[in-house]
């Protein structure tokens, strides 16, 4: 039996509790209460964070893991041709292992393509790495990818850079295809894209992606593989479509109308906004790595939209998870950014918590296991040493995450005399390619 301590819980239903306990049984969680309800367990191995705050593992449910990061490489020419898929699956751990210094226990990172093709394979063997103990690392939810020929993941890639045919379907038998060939490799999510996006030359976030009979045969053939569809939708014209198709998760959501959001409503559709994206932060990261002007105004463009896009959502009481989009900007790690924007957006602070603990679990099908510290679920723990509810750019800060579990086991841990880390590296203390 393990027991942690600290000066109070957060518990993501809602609930906070002063001089908190969490007893822990193997990888899960067994009780938790204030040191008054719970007396500690007879030869219990104690933790005991003092004055810090404990939460539930942060979640990000939209990243890119494999992208290299534009503070890694010189510029944008260097991470799209001359980085091998050999060396962007190990960056892809070392990024993995960052998010997790910061407290993300569970990424969903939802593709990359190379030169090579997209990198499904080599994301999956990163993740199957962490699971089996051979390093350590956050949870990976990885997503393979069903899109079209010239959709906006195509875009991604130069458009007279070489590909592989085989990324791409075009029909509803050659799209139930690519589903069948990602549910072989093992995925734990199909990504696909109904709209233009941001980050791509030349591109109109409003252009349609697919036909609607082809996102119809996307979700129909994941869910027959009882996997979760996660949606690409700039437009609401995109939203509505995604939503007739019966997706799990609508991502970016940068414009909307009354119609989209109450679909999205009436289906309890949980959307992912990815703002700390589209800072001006990140713009700046994004210039710095060569990213053209037309891009950069294109993705300033959509600040005003997507903010009161946010706050149309959030009134209408529509499920929001936590994703960031990290991928070339901002840090890899810094994704409690996204918090603070949902805050200056409206949010309160335990509104945004919950975005990136239980409504994020839920969200990805995970929430009977994760997203909540209560009886039963995964012991994912993070203890902070400052009050988040006060002020939630605390989470943004390396000093101030004290110590990182998951599923019982502690990753990071900085108590005095138990300097324990995933990745002893400093942020980018590494050489640039
Ligand atoms: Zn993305």
């Amino acid at each position: 039996m393990l027991a942690i301590k600290g000066a109070r819980l957060i518990d993501a239903n809602g609930n906070v509790f002063k001089d908190a306990v969490v007893l822990i049984e193997g990888s899960r969680i067994k009780q938790v209460g204030t040191a008054s309800q719970l007396p500690l367990p007879q030869g219990a191995e104690v933790i005991d964070m003092g004055s810090c705050t404990l939460m539930p593992g942060l979640i990000d449910c939209h990243m890119h893991i494999e992208a290299f990061n534009v503070l890694t490489t010189n510029n944008y020419r260097v991470a799209t041709f001359e980085v091998t898929p050999q060396l962007q699956m190990l960056q892809s751990l070392l990024n993995a292992q960052l998010c997790m210094e910061m407290g993300l226990t569970t990424l969903r990172t939802l593709g990359w393509i190379s030169y090579a093709g997209v990198l499904t394979p080599e994301t999956i063997a990163v993740r199957d790495a962490i699971d089996h103990g051979f390093v350590p690392g956050p949870r990976l939810k990885v997503g393979g990818w069903a899109t079209i020929t010239g959709g906006h993941l195509d875009l991604i890639l130069a458009s007279n850079a070489p590909r592989r045919a085989s990324d791409y379907g075009d029909g509803p038998w050659e799209l139930r295809k690519k589903v069948r060939e990602n549910c072989r490799m093992h995925v734990d999510v199909i990504k696909t894209c109904a709209s233009g996006g941001g980050g791509t030359d030349k591109e109109a976030p409003d252009i349609r992606n697919m036909s609607p009979e082809e996102l119809n045969a996307i979700v129909e053939e994941a869910h027959y593989f009882d996997k979760p569809v996660s949606c690409h939708c700039f437009t609401p014209a995109a939203q509505k479509m995604a939503v007739r198709a019966g997706v799990d998760t609508v991502e970016h959501a940068v414009f909307t109308d009354d119609e989209a959001i109450a679909m999205l409503k009436a289906e309890n559709k949980p959307v992912i906004p990815t703002l700390a994206h589209r800072t001006d932060r990140a713009i700046e990261i994004r210039r710095r790595s060569g990213t053209s002007e037309f891009t950069l105004a294109k993705m300033k463009s959509l600040q005003p939209y997507t903010k009161e896009t946010f706050q149309r959502l959030h009134q209408a009481g529509i499920k929001i998870a936590m994703g960031t989009d990290t991928q070339l900007d901002p840090e890899m790690g810094s994704q409690a950014i996204e918090l603070e924007v949902y805050v200056d957006y409206g949010m309160t602070p335990m509104e945004a918590i919950q975005t990136a603990t239980k409504n994020a679990a839920e969200a990805l099908w995970m929430g009977k296991d994760l997203g909540t510290l209560e009886a039963g679920k995964l012991a994912d723990i993070i203890a902070i040493d400052a009050d988040p509810l006060a002020d939630i750019k605390v989470l943004q800060e390396r000093d101030n995450i004290k110590m990182v579990m998951k599923e019982g086991r502690v990753y990071v841990d900085k108590r005095p005399g138990h300097e324990k880390h995933v990745i002893h590296d400093q942020s980018y203390g590494w050489k640039k390619l």
